[in-house]
């Protein structure tokens, strides 16, 4: 049975992009009636709400995806199933964007929905959708998120839930959604062959499929993702928006966003978008790195990142390919052990601790940078798509923790000081001084933070300083600058070289400049190894480190 809970109307209207027809959106249909085009846009009363001074109105209101449901394809607000999604904090990535020399890196933090991810405001739109069209039970097909999300939202709205998986998806993830009550279909196959199963599925049992990407619901949600970033940057666009795509949603539906708000005269442009996948499952990339309008599809892909692993990304990518082709745009892939490094360098380098979907497309970002499709000084938005609950176990590798036994003394009822100590002082290992001698403050103050965990670390300013700091505290390694006031780099590396003392303490140097062959000369035989600054990874500088005392 389906009661329609809509009471007042307001005006929305569908619009097939390719033939041009449009029409008032009632219900959620499969597809144009004309020319059969599969994903259709909403199209809202923008002028009005432009005359009303509706940028100034959403100011006034609470932060959340909700304050803008004019332009959500929500006919009365009672009917909005909600837990506090969107409205999630932007800042910036100061340590990250030292390490990969950009100026302008924020991140946008979709951790921080309801249930972890950005699918989070996909759900509240689609299950809003569904409780207002008096659907009762719905069938969704999932690599983990979306059935998360959707299984949070619909158990609050009381519509039964049919979650059909991909044999890849993690266990933990499919656990999350039968705790909510949904029904789990696992099917041995890839997850383009789950979606058609469930979509037949549905059909037989005359339940409501939702067509994820394909739906209004999904693109009108992920557009709040623009609004938001807009405001956040004082009504202004930024130069990119980086993201791990797989069916491509979230992009799509950011390029509607900040299309709506030129509409509104908010902003100038919409941002070139940065796609990132993995090695393994990457139609979207070689797509576009070869410059076609129409991707490949990938028949199994070959990554343990379910996340990402449509290999059919059918009309998103096209219309995408057309965006891209007018805004600007880069695509770039990364393997999955890329991927899991890098879930340690965010971690380790700024506090953010992502899953492998979110993890790949910040190994895409420092690609594009590396070879220059992303300049210094771009303002760039990374989408910080999903958390890590449970942390991937490929990631830590053994021995991650150390282990402290204290059977021994556990019969006292409290704990001998002495035998704490001792206990504790095991766990720690001997630990080597490093001396870094840099000018640059912020740059000071990232390695310091990087290497004192493991290090006892000390800071020169300046060569001058470095040079006796380096007499006076008898470092295991220095790492120093180049180009620095008073005395550079050089003449430390030559002064601390030309002494016995230090003839057999390595020295790792930090350059922000391309050395000439003279520079190199000056330098051969005396450092262990030349980083470049900007560039280099919070990683790779403990493990050369870490090389160098060994
Ligand atoms: C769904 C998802 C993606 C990919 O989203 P699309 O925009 O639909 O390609 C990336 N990261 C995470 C964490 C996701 O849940
Ligand atoms: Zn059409």
């Amino acid at each position: 049975m389906v009661t329609s809970r809509i009471v007042k109307t307001k005006s929305i209207e569908l619009e097939c992009k390719n033939c041009g027809w449009r029409e008032q959106y009632e219900t959620p249909i499969k597809h144009c009636p004309v020319c059969y085009e599969d994903i259709l846009y909403a199209r809202y009363d923008i002028d009005y709400l432009k005359r009303r001074g509706w940028a100034d109105e959403i100011k006034r209101r609470k932060p959340g995806l909700w304050r803008y449901h004019e332009l959500l394809p929500i006919k009365e607000p009672d009917n909005i199933i909600s837990m506090g999604e969107g409205g999630t904090a932007m800042y910036r990535a100061r340590n990250l964007g030292a390490m990969l020399g950009l100026k302008n890196l924020y991140i946008k933090d979709e951790r921080q929905g309801p249930t972890g991810s950005f699918k989070d405001r996909q759900a509240s739109v689609a299950i809003s959708v569904m409780y207002e069209m008096g659907i009762q039970e719905a069938v969704v097909a999932s690599t983990g998120n979306v059935a998360i999300a959707y299984s949070a939202y619909a158990a609050r709205a009381g519509i039964k839930m049919w979650a059909f998986f991909p044999d890849m998806v993690p266990g933990d993830k499919v656990r999350e959604v039968a705790l909510y009550g949904t029904e789990v279909v696992n099917v041995t196959g890839t997850y383009d062959q789950t979606k058609t199963i469930a979509a037949r599925f549905a059909e037989n049992q005359g339940i409501y499929y939702d067509r994820g990407i394909k739906s209004i619901a999904a693109m009108e949600s992920m557009k709040t993702m623009a609004y938001e970033i807009a405001e956040d940057l004082d009504w202004q666009s930024p130069d990119w928006f980086i993201q791990g795509v797989s069916g491509g949603m979230g992009p799509l539906g950011m390029a509607k966003g900040f299309e709506e708000l030129m509409e509104l005269g908010l902003v100038d442009k919409i941002p070139a978008i940065g796609l990132v996948q993995s090695e393994g499952c990457k139609p979207m990339i070689d797509a576009f790195n070869n410059g076609l309008p129409v991707a490949v599809p990938i028949e199994n892909p070959d990554t343990i990142i379910a996340t990402l692993s449509t290999g059919n990304p059918g009309r998103a990518y096209q219309l995408l390919y057309e965006i891209m082709s007018e805004w600007g745009g880069a695509a770039a892939a990364a393997s999955d052990e890329e991927a899991f490094e890098m879930t340690k360098v965010m971690a380790r380098t700024d506090g953010i601790s992502v899953e492998p979907a979110t993890a790949v497309a910040f190994a895409g970002l420092v690609r594009m940078v590396r070879n220059g499709d992303i300049k210094p000084n771009d303002v760039v938005v990374f989408n910080c798509s999903g958390h890590t609950f449970p942390v991937e176990k490929r990631i830590l590798g053994e021995k991650w923790a150390k282990e402290l036994d204290i059977s021994d003394a556990s019969s006292d009822p409290v704990l001998p000081t002495d035998t704490l100590v001792e206990a504790v002082e095991k766990v720690k290992s001997p630990i080597s001084k490093v001396l870094v001698i840099e000018d640059n403050e912020n740059a000071a103050r990232l390695m310091q933070r990087l290497l004192s965990v493991n290090y006892d670390v000390s800071i020169a300013h300046d060569g001058q300083v470095g040079l006796e700091m380096a007499y006076n505290l008898k470092p295991d390694l220095i790492v120093t600058d180049l180009m620095m006031p008073q005395m550079d780099g050089f003449s430390v590396i030559e002064r601390l070289k030309s002494d016995k003392a230090f003839r057999d303490v390595p020295i790792i140097v930090l350059t922000a400049k391309e050395l000439t062959a003279h520079e190199r000369a000056r330098l051969s035989g005396q450092v262990d190894t030349l980083l470049q600054k900007g560039s280099f990874l919070s990683e790779e500088l403990l493990q050369r480190i870490v090389d160098a005392l060994n």
